[in-house]
């Protein structure tokens, strides 16, 4: 019997990746109604009620339920963004040709996240073609918007349609990627995201003659030292929960298990592991602050009395705004009256807890779907999703998918706003498999 399943998510992936709804940040940019058109009419049907709403001209995001018999009954929300990311010239092949290659769908959203949004679609089609009648409802959410700030999207749709869109549990990108462990395998849930703290640093000093710089109130002096003080910067170490479940199901061997959990003993540790697992255990333990922006100075011959550094700031599940600047100023010492803070972005982190009916539903079901099983383990995300509209009215939200063992984690990262993006077929087949299961596991019926 042919599979419709792997054939009809990889042709509805290729049609949102050949719509090309680029979100550049400017409000005319997007243009996701073209995938909510196309999402309508692979969905409309029986057994499912549509809704689509356009806050803004051509930013539409498309609302698909299968209502529950029993309003004691949970409502699952699956929500997959239709917007991309620009692309690069970098590519080796059209961005926005979705073509099929050797078992793999290229383009622009192929994992970032057409795949998922496109997944879901199928899978909401599915159950609601079976004539299944749930206890529970489940609501399928296409939304624009997601690669900016989610004004047209979700941010929007939470605060003017909330009843559209309420829901009991949130599944959206990303994790899911299959990691070897010792103890066999484990996928990454993404329970939490770190806040963002972007500000803009006014260094001041007072201008003159640079031909005699002695005893001068040089703000590119002052400002050197800022930038030497927040790299230095030493902020507490946190294990937070989300770290230690994490550590704990990595199955690692004691000697590095031990000082991963260890206060005292990982800032010691992060200095001799290698690269990569040293700069994600320090960032999912600790506030970082970076350097990234410096301007100032106007002519060779003046002494500058104003430079802007900007920084990121990453902050951790729990940390508010006040307590960052309170970092920062301590980070600045007696600098810090020298220097006015503007705060350019202030998006405290978001968690969602671990203990939930959703997450031993999702256990349960990738572990069956998994060959050889599997087990689900709890990631912090330092990037930005829709999730966090969610976690903020309370609603647990998780970041997920299922992926094949083709593509490891290394390049799954590189992809993710990258070049060559690209997804296998039996990726998309297990992902849609992934939310029919769910559905069933947490909805009944
Ligand atoms: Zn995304």
């Amino acid at each position: 019997m042919p599979d419709t399943t792997t054939g009809d998510v990889t042709e509805l992936l290729q049609q949102l990746i050949r719509n090309g709804c680029v979100n550049d940040g400017t409000p005319e940019s997007g243009f996701e109604s073209r995938s909510t058109d196309v999402l309508r009419n692979y969905l409309e049907g029986p057994g499912l009620d549509i809704e689509t709403f356009e806050p803004t001209a051509g930013r539409a995001s498309l609302v698909a339920r299968i209502e529950g018999t029993d309003a004691a009954a949970p409502t699952l929300l699956l929500m997959g963004h239709t917007d991309v990311v620009p692309a690069t010239e970098g590519w080796s092949r059209d961005p926005f040709g979705g073509e099929l290659v050797d078992g793999e769908v290229w383009g622009r959203g192929a994992v970032d996240m057409l795949n998922l949004t496109a997944s879901m679609a199928v899978a909401t089609k599915k159950l609601a073609k079976t004539g299944w009648r749930p206890r529970g409802t489940l609501i399928y959410l296409a939304v624009a918007d997601e690669e900016a700030l989610g004004t047209h999207g979700a941010g929007w749709l939470t605060e003017h349609e909330l009843d559209a869109v309420k829901a009991d549990y949130v599944l959206t990108e990303s994790g899911g990627i299959p990691m070897p462990t010792a103890e066999g395998t484990r996928l990454p849930v993404i329970v939490g995201e770190k806040g963002t703290y972007w500000c803009r640093l006014i260094v001041h000093g007072t201008p003159g003659h640079a031909s005699q710089p002695l005893r001068t109130d040089n703000a590119l002096v002052t400002a050197a030292e800022v930038v030497r003080r927040i790299a230095e910067y030493k902020p507490e170490t946190m294990i937070h929960d989300v770290w230690r479940k994490f550590v704990e199901g990595m199955a690692f061997p004691t000697e590095l298990s031990e000082p991963l959990l260890d206060p005292n003993a990982l800032g010691a540790l992060v200095q001799d592991l290698p690269l990569g697992l040293a700069r994600q255990a320090h960032a999912c333990t600790h506030t970082t602050f970076a350097p990234t922006v410096l301007h100032g100075g106007t002519k060779t011959n003046v002494i500058p009395d104003r430079v802007e550094l900007e920084v990121d700031i990453r902050t951790l599940p729990g940390q508010t705004n006040e307590a960052v600047r309170l970092m920062l100023d301590e980070a600045l010492g007696d600098l810090a009256d020298r220097v006015d803070v503007e705060v350019i972005t202030g998006e405290t982190s978001t968690a969602s807890p671990i203990d939930t009916p959703l997450w031993d539903a999702l256990n349960r079901v990738s572990n069956a779907l998994t060959p050889g099983g599997a087990s689900c383990i709890p990631f912090l995300t330092v990037g930005a999703t829709d999730a966090r509209f969610f976690r903020r009215l309370g609603i647990p939200s998780y970041g997920y998918g299922l992926f094949s063992r083709h593509l490891t984690y290394e390049d799954y990262a590189t992809m993710f706003h990258g070049d060559d993006e690209r997804v296998d077929v039996e990726s998309l087949r297990l992902s849609t498999e992934l939310w029919q299961a769910l559905s069933h596991d947490m909805l009944g019926g």
